[in-house]
């Protein structure tokens, strides 16, 4: 079992630290926000001071943190860990952020003989909490190898994409396809209420036919069809408005840096944009529904 520093206990980091020391890890945390760390302290953890504390002497460092200028400044700040970290350390960066954010961090790790593995997951915070995440991984095949048995700890798929960066493309195709499968799902599902049909009627024959996905299967945004879904709670909880814009303005930057056209993934991205700017940044982004009912917020 090893010795993990782990730094950022939202919702997903809190519940994914709780699971290493489940699986026998010695997990050593920090995050700014108290309430956290009590959390994770209560799962079992140890607190740290700082970041730099969490990460001292530990075979393993693990991020979990909002954006990318979050992980630039906890690795590459002025106290940054690249700074302190020793050699011997697998650095594992699970947030999602740009390619090329991760492959700046991971050309100073190697400067310095710190091996770096991007590790963006997909799962949401239920899979967070059931250690399920399904992990997509961008590094050389060592760190893959050694990031392996930590990561099983927290989740059921774990993939390597190709070399740095590599997982961070991947995580942001696959949140486009999302983004573009969920509003083509309430599009769809718009158009059939307002012509009379049953939603749960209409979900069942779109599942079963050509059309079929992963909303239709298992995230319904029309409420009251699914149960356990946020459709059914007012839209509150899992995975909010505001991070699926994050994760579309990543793939548009991207698009663009590499002149690839992505017309869907602009007109999702658009959508998400004028959805949170109607104030549903904080609801769950299959909350997109609303947008095509005519009492709209
Ligand atoms: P969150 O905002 O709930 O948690 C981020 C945590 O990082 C907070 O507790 C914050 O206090 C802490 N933090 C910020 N700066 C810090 C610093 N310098 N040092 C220590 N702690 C710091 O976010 P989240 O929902 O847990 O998401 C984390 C990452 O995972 C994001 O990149 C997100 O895009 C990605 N992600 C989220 C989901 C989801 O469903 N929530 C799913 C897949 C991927």
């Amino acid at each position: 079992m090893a010795k993990i520093g782990f730094i950022g206990l939202g919702n997903m980091g809190g519940p994914m630290a709780a699971n290493l020391v489940k699986a026998g890890h010695e997990v050593t945390v920090f995050d700014l926000s108290q309430a956290a760390l009590d959390h994770a302290v209560e799962a079992g953890a140890a607190a740290a001071a700082s970041a730099q504390v969490a990460a001292a002497d530990k075979e393993c460092v693990i991020t979990m943190l909002p954006a990318g200028q979050h992980v630039e400044a906890v690795y590459l700040g002025e106290d940054g860990l690249m700074n302190s970290l020793s050699r011997q350390t697998l650095v594992i960066d699970s947030s999602t952020i740009a390619p090329e954010t991760a492959r700046k961090v991971a050309a100073v790790a190697a400067e310095k003989g710190i091996t770096f593995l991007d590790a963006p997951v997909s799962g949401g915070v239920g899979g967070a909490k059931a250690g399920t995440l399904t992990f997509i991984c961008g590094g050389d095949d060592a760190g893959f190898e050694r990031a392996r048995p930590i990561l099983d700890g927290m989740g059921k798929n774990i993939f390597h994409a190709g070399d740095h960066g590599a997982g961070q493309v991947a995580k942001i195709c696959n949140n486009m396809l999302l983004a573009i499968l969920m509003s083509g799902t309430c599009e769809a599902l718009a158009l059939g209420v307002k012509n009379g049909l049953d939603p749960a009627v209409l979900s069942e024959i779109m599942k079963q036919s050509s059309g079929g996905n992963w909303a239709l299967n298992v995230y319904n945004p029309w409420p009251g069809v699914m149960d356990g879904v946020p459709a059914s709670r007012d839209y509150e909880g899992g995975f909010l408005v505001n991070l699926m814009n994050k994760d579309l303005g990543l793939a548009f930057d991207n698009a663009i840096k590499n002149q690839a056209a992505i017309p869907m993934g602009a007109l999702a991205r658009n959508l998400f944009s004028l959805h949170a700017v109607k104030g549903n940044g904080t609801l769950d982004f299959s909350s997109i529904q609303r947008l095509f009912l005519e009492d709209s917020q």
